[in-house]
């Protein structure tokens, strides 16, 4: 099947070698230095199901970047080790998350879709990196505070060090750009520094990469006081029916000052209305924030007008999930093609690298 019936969302029955088609045209990229499209890296963490803020706040940066970049999007299930997550349990968001990935739009084809574990360069040269990072650097990492105090019982040294195997999570594709949120952009100044010692030291090995600003918005959680996230509870999970949707909406906080339906409402503080703004038409907001402040419309109604909404994006996802996880053998397959060229490129820069700094032979 075409890459554009892919595209249209629709897995049919012949959709098992949708993303063959494309391998040849991927190997012989993965074989050439030539480089028609600058490269960008990115990853997400395995941590739980996704919800809508993932989904915006990567997924939807992702199939927009896949068009205008040679792209390399990562499963990154070595960095989820740092919460010691059960192992059954990683091993199946692993998965659920690459299902996620692919059924938002991600197409293989034209994505390097890959688990970081299944390409150990990574670690290899996150323990190159880490000789060459001042303590100093890692102390400065806002990063390691939030989430020490954020798991008091488990401050181990991989949320420390964190950082360096993002970096080389960037360096090793010698990615020229890297879309980032606020929350990372220190890390990204760690990575981009990193790169010029090495290259001072070791002569010129990495591109300095790019931010690539993504317009990652922050999605509050159904709670309205923290960023969504399954560890808080406060999600509304990608791949919910739009009952399980609704159950949740349901107890959602509101304007506060909203007691009534006849209280007049702001719709401007409403945590509902910040989800309209995502996914509801221009227009039907107008008459929404409308009725919000005349009271003609009440949070039930309000809520459900938002479900809908909602159930436009994730019912396609959903469906196509669905499908995806029917056929694991082909779920396997993609990952294993997309590890494949992962590997191909990580090792040679793993063959440079480890020549400048002296291990092996020379190359
Ligand atoms: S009507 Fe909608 S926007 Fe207004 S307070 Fe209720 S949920 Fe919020």
């Amino acid at each position: 099947m075409s890459r554009c019936a892919a595209q249209k969302g629709a897995l049919s029955a012949n959709r098992c070698a949708w993303w063959r088609d494309g391998a040849l045209a991927t190997a012989a990229r993965a074989g050439s230095d030539a480089r028609p499209m600058a490269r960008i890296m990115s990853g997400v963490q395995p941590t739980g199901n996704l919800h809508i803020g993932n989904y915006l706040g990567a997924l939807v940066n992702w199939v927009r970047l896949q068009a205008e970049y040679d792209a390399f999007f990562s499963i990154v299930d070595l960095h989820a080790l740092t919460q010691r997550p059960d192992p059954e349990a990683l091993r199946r968001a692993v998965r659920e998350v690459a299902i996620g990935v692919l059924a938002s739009g991600v197409d293989p084809e034209r994505a390097t879709v890959f688990v970081q574990s299944h390409v150990p360069q990574h670690t290899e040269l996150a323990w190159v990196l880490t000789c060459l990072t001042p303590l100093g650097d890692l102390n400065r990492m806002t990063q390691f505070k939030d989430k020490s105090q954020h798991q008091p019982d488990n401050v181990n040294t991989g949320l420390f060090t964190y950082p360096v195997l993002q970096t080389a999570d960037i360096v090793l594709y010698r990615a020229d750009r890297v879309p980032v949120g606020e929350d990372q952009e220190q890390h990204l100044e760690l990575a981009r520094e990193t790169v010029r010692r090495f290259n001072h030291v070791y002569g010129e090995t990495f591109p300095e990469p790019q931010v690539v600003k993504s317009n990652a918005p922050r999605v509050m959680g159904l709670d309205g006081e923290s960023k969504m996230s399954k560890s808080r509870n406060n999600e509304i999970g990608l791949f919910e029916t739009a009952d399980e949707t609704m159950q949740k909406l349901r107890g959602a906080k509101t304007d506060p000052a909203r007691l009534r339906k006849t209280d007049k409402g702001t719709p401007e503080v409403c945590n509902i209305f910040s989800y309209h703004g995502f996914f509801t038409s221009e227009s039907q907001r107008a008459e929404i924030a409308a009725g919000c402040r005349s009271a003609q419309l009440g949070c039930v109604d309000c809520k459900k007008m938002l479900c809908q909404n909602l159930e436009q994006v994730k019912g396609p996802i959903r469906e196509r999930a669905a499908e995806l996880r029917s056929k694991p053998a082909e779920l396997d397959a993609i990952l294993a093609h997309g590890a494949s060229r992962a590997r191909a490129e990580a090792e040679k820069t793993m063959e440079m690298v480890r020549s400048r700094v002296g291990l092996g032979v020379r190359a």
